[in-house]
């Protein structure tokens, strides 16, 4: 490609509304344009970074033996209330009323479309296991698209969905995936990790995400050391604090006006307590249950934890509802006299360690000091549960281990899902026995644009990416600084020579000086440069350097493009 041609439009000032480096960088480097909010055009680099990407992808998943297909990116919404995710999904999910009055969603994902389509071919445990793909725009209106396209609106996933007979058959599978999905990232050339994860939801049992270790990331990844144990932490672990020892010399429980103060900063404020000292009393509705939780006040409820628990999905309650059941305004709530009142009390092993704490007193305006767990509310009972609903903090151990925090980018995640879908949406197969059984499934999913901006937010320096040679939009860029014409020439000749070897070359041929077609060649990342300059073409020269290191080889120009074809397949990861 002779860079004359092509529209690479790089621009020096960093974009203001972009706050993360790949974003800000994806911009600069022209790869992508905004469109709107959470959507981008991607221009022709950005495009052929996705593509490369999408190849890998689609080469991985036929050589482990899925099969592509193509869904309609527009579903009917009908097919969603069958599986009871219109409600699940949420705001998420963006749908419109088409001419005919039917109702239609902007697929977020397509388990459902996926299901009746084999509901309508599987008869017999003949045909079954088999592993179906796409690669396609996925919409979801996400509450606060930010950081480009990491979380974007409009985003390209690679979606896989198998059906199996048996559990066995499902466990083969989703560890082909498991390895198919190493092999897509260390192709990709990023460092990931793989931890443990909610299914959220997907619903189902076991799933793994695949993430990629970096300061922007929005997920928290909590491991111990060597990685032994690493998950999400929506999921992760933590060991029980052990309960504190009975201390039958607490004063009585005391109540103390608060007027006010509602939240656990303002609690604390007031009376000059630490956060730690406060009982959390946060109240959840599920389906028409309402569920009351406890946790610490310096810890953070897991909703992900407390969803399993509930066993159906759960939302915060309304202030109405709030009032129902303790009779004061929100920011008022305790557990005192809750159980008899609520459906389920859900206590977390935090509060459960507590010796005394402060909390609501279910009376507006006023909160209790001195509350002791077991004494003045229960610790079991037929609807009271201890557990673990809280997200691990700095300090906490599993199985005896120190836990670890770092940030990561989610860019892949494998599930087993089990019958959830197959059984309301009706696929199922006849067994060798004659008797008809729900397909066990699994789906795995793949961000491709997060792939690009994840290779870029560990792949950057100061003046701009460097990209791994796999996913790079060329590999080689010639950069002739000068219009002599040995120069000239020389760059031509080099060119050609790399093209007819098979090597993709982006030939800086516009009429600049040649501190520009540096700063360019940087800001979008080739990995490696070959410069031809007046003082090299006089000794018959070219330089070859590496985007990601400051060493400069000289080579003969009628070696350079050897040399630089040599480079290359060395770099590629296979
Ligand atoms: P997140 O928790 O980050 O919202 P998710 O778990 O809902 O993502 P999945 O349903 O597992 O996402 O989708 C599969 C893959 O699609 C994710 O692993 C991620 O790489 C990508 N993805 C999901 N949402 C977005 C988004 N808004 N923008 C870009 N990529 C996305
Ligand atoms: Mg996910």
């Amino acid at each position: 490609m002779r860079y004359s041609k092509a529209l690479i439009p790089t621009v020096k000032e960093v974009p203001a509304e972009a706050e993360i480096i790949s974003h800000q960088l994806m911009l600069r480097a022209g790869l992508m344009r905004k469109l709107a909010s959470g959507t981008y055009t991607y221009l022709p680099l950005g495009w052929r970074i996705l593509t490369k990407v999408m190849n890998i992808v689609r080469d991985e998943m036929n050589s482990s033996g899925a099969q592509e297909i193509l869904m309609p990116s527009v579903q009917p919404m009908e097919l969603w209330a069958q599986t009871g995710r219109s409600v699940d999904y949420g705001k998420t999910m963006a749908h419109f009323t088409d001419r005919h009055g039917r109702e239609n969603v902007l697929a977020p994902t397509a388990e459902e479309v996926v299901t009746s389509l084999a509901a309508g071919e599987i008869n017999s445990y003949k045909q079954l296991p088999f592993n179906l793909y796409q690669i396609s725009f996925k919409f979801r209106d996400e509450f606060r698209p930010r950081f480009g396209v990491l979380r974007s609106r409009e985003f390209i996933m690679k979606d896989s969905y198998s059906f199996h007979a048996d559990k066995e058959s499902l466990g083969e599978t989703y560890q082909q995936m498991y390895d198919a999905y190493c092999r897509i990232f260390a192709r990709c050339g990023l460092e990931y990790v793989i931890v443990e994860a909610e299914s959220g939801e997907m619903g189902g049992s076991g799933s793994h995400q695949f993430t990629v270790p970096c300061e922007n990331g929005e997920d928290v990844i909590v491991y111990t050391a060597g990685n032994k144990y690493a998950a999400n932490i929506e999921k992760a672990d933590v060991d029980a604090l052990p309960r504190a020892a009975e201390n039958k010399d607490i004063a009585a429980m005391a109540e103390i006006h608060t007027p006010g103060a509602k939240t656990i900063e303002e609690v604390c404020k007031f009376l000059k307590a630490k956060p730690k000292k406060l009982i959390k009393t946060l109240i959840y509705k599920s389906d028409d249950k309402t569920i009351v939780a406890l946790v610490s006040g310096d810890m953070e409820i897991n909703e992900e934890k407390l969803r399993i628990i509930a066993g159906g999905s759960i939302e915060m309650a309304n202030d109405d509802t709030i009032k129902k059941l303790t009779g004061a305004d929100t920011g008022f709530a305790g557990p005192v006299g809750i159980a008899e009142k609520c459906d389920k009390l859900v206590i977390d092993h935090s509060v459960a360690a507590m010796a005394f704490g402060i909390t609501g007193a279910n009376k507006t305006d006023y909160h209790l000091a001195k509350v002791v767990p077991g004494r003045d509310f229960p610790l079991e009972g037929e609807n009271v549960i201890v557990a673990d609903i809280r997200n691990a903090v700095e300090g906490d151990t599993y199985q005896g281990k120190k836990l670890l925090f770092r940030r990561g980018i989610e860019v892949g995640q494998v599930f087993e899902l089990g019958t959830k879908y197959s059984k309301k949406l009706g696929c199922k197969f006849l067994d060798a026995d004659g008797k008809e059984n729900p397909c066990l499934m699994g789906c795995y999913g793949i961000g491709i644009n997060r792939i690009v901006a994840s290779a870029i937010e560990n792949g950057h320096d100061e003046n701009g990416i460097i990209w791994p040679i796999n996913i790079a939009p060329f590999e080689v860029i010639i950069t002739p600084a000068g219009n002599d014409e040995n120069i000239i020439n020389a760059s031509e000749t080099i060119y050609k020579q790399l093209t007819d070897m098979g090597i993709e070359v982006l030939l800086d041929d516009r009429d600049i000086r040649g501190g520009v077609k540096f700063k360019d060649a940087d800001l979008i990342g080739i990995p490696l440069r070959i410069t031809i300059g007046k003082k090299s073409i006089a000794e018959n020269c070219v330089e070859i350097k590496l985007r990601s290191s400051k060493d400069i080889e000289k080579v003969p120009v009628e070696n350079a493009a050897t040399k630089a074809n040599e480079i290359i397949q060395s770099l590629k990861v296979k």
